[in-house]
């Protein structure tokens, strides 16, 4: 398998920004790609902000920044894949747009690259079954802030091969992080557990058992969770949690994963958290 040099990071959001910014730290040649200009000036942006915070704390120095800076190109054709060796993706989490984005990431890419996908909760083996590559398609679940987060779930679909999961796994330790291996099935591991316990969470307040406060207390001082399990599904957005339950509900087909009726209403109401001001908790003044 050749050696990975050059990356193409397909989505220049609140991910993709942070994929780009750890790969071109590690020294690789990377590329970010989204469908405007402005969204991959606002995914630069970013980087740089985030770039200057490290050299001002006194991590980096002001040419270790620019030589980062100097390892990222910009891109919005995506006929940009055609020279890469790995293609992270990470544009938004809808199956009929990465079908599509991996059927024509299949085509211009070499035939010996990896494309791998960033999904939090969507079927590998489904992504890779598209493509005329299964085996070369794997997941690579960044956690948010990636430049932070040390985890990165490596999934393999249910036709990657060993060769495949190890490159990635050495890559994975070469942009500082943890990886750790996980099969494909809904949810995978982080999803699987913590929503469930979120979802309890919710099922705790609906059920009168405590307040909104009350559970994210018990959680914090009793389980030592830095952030009670309410106010992180505002910080996720009500929404993800509840499209991803459903992902669970349906996949796993076990009615322990049923979405609490109070998430669904919130949802519907558009209470998000803190994307729209208010969830369980209101953020207006934030
Ligand atoms: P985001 O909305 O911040 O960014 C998505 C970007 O993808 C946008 O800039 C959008 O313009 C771009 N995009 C959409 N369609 C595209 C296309 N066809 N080609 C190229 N770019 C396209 O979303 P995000 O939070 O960065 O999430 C991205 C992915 O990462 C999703 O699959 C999500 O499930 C996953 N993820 C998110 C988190 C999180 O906490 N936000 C954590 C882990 C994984």
């Amino acid at each position: 398998m050749a050696e990975i040099k050059k990356v193409f990071v397909v989505g220049a959001g609140q991910m993709g920004s942070g994929i780009a910014q750890v790969c071109a730290q590690a020294g690789f040649d990377v590329v970010l790609h989204d469908i405007k200009d402005e969204f991959v000036e606002r995914g630069m942006n970013n980087i740089n902000k985030n770039l200057s915070r490290q050299v001002e704390k006194g991590r980096m120095t002001e040419d270790e920044k620019q030589a980062v800076l100097n390892n990222l190109s910009r891109s919005t054709d995506v006929q940009n894949a055609k020279d890469v060796d790995l293609v992270i993706e990470a544009a938004v989490e809808n199956m009929e747009i990465k079908s599509q984005l991996f059927k024509q990431l299949d085509e211009i890419t070499p035939a010996h690259a990896i494309l791998a996908t960033n999904t939090s909760s969507l079927p590998i083996t489904e992504i890779a079954a598209v493509t005329n590559r299964p085996e070369q398609v794997i997941g690579m679940h960044f956690m948010n802030p990636v430049p932070v987060m040390k985890l990165i779930e490596v999934i393999r679909g249910l036709a990657t091969t060993d060769e495949v999961y190890q490159t990635i796994e050495d890559m994975s330790k070469k942009l500082g992080k943890v990886p750790v291996e996980v099969n494909d099935f809904p949810g995978f591991i982080s999803n699987r557990i913590l929503l469930p316990m979120i979802n309890e969470a919710i099922y705790a307040v609906y059920e009168g058992v405590a307040t909104v406060e009350a559970v994210d207390e018990v959680m914090k001082l009793g389980m030592n969770h830095p952030m009670g399990p309410l106010r992180l599904a505002d910080f996720i957005g009500l929404d993800t949690c509840l499209s991803i339950m459903e992902i669970l509900h349906e996949g796993l087909g076990d009615s322990k994963y049923r979405p609490c009726p109070l998430l669904r209403k919130y949802v519907a109401a558009g209470w998000l958290g803190d994307k729209t001001g208010k969830g369980f908790y209101d953020h207006s003044k934030n």
